[in-house]
């Protein structure tokens, strides 16, 4: 096991069996909606990997785009993971909601040309204006 999570309330949880992959901030103007925060962090986990172990009924799902779902606690509101359909294998899980600090590295900025000019950010990562380039 390498880690779990849970919402603010406590009904949601789940546990990750596999390090988080791609972890990166989205500083676009919906992930700021969803978060209520300047930007959201993320990473990516293999549904092969992922379990949700309690509450999972208490999930509710935002279909925000075709390809793109949000999953958050009906009960509490929290924004736990998004499903992105062009991969359907992985998991984005909102980092915030991990139970301890899992032990990774942020790789990247992506949406950093919209971001909140109220919130300072001053590392060495890699800044995307939109989408981070292709490997
Ligand atoms: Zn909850
Ligand atoms: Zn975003």
């Amino acid at each position: 096991m390498t880690g779990s999570g849970s919402c603010a309330c406590g009904k949601i949880r789940y546990q990750l069996k596999e390090e988080l992959t791609d972890c990166s901030y989205c500083h676009c103007s919906i992930c700021r909606k969803l978060t209520g925060s300047a930007f959201a962090a993320y990473g990516a986990v293999g549904k092969v990997s992922f379990e949700w172990i309690g509450g999972e009924s208490e999930l509710s799902r935002y279909s925000q785009t075709k390809d793109t779902d949000r999953l958050f606690c009906s009960a509490c509101g929290s924004f736990l993971a998004t499903e992105y359909k062009p991969e359907p294998n992985s998991l984005y899980i909102s980092l915030g909601t991990m139970d301890e600090s899992p032990e990774i590295k942020m790789e990247y900025h992506q949406f950093f040309d919209s971001r909140a000019k109220w919130c300072e950010i001053d590392d060495e990562l890699e800044k995307y204006s939109e989408w981070p380039d292709e490997p």
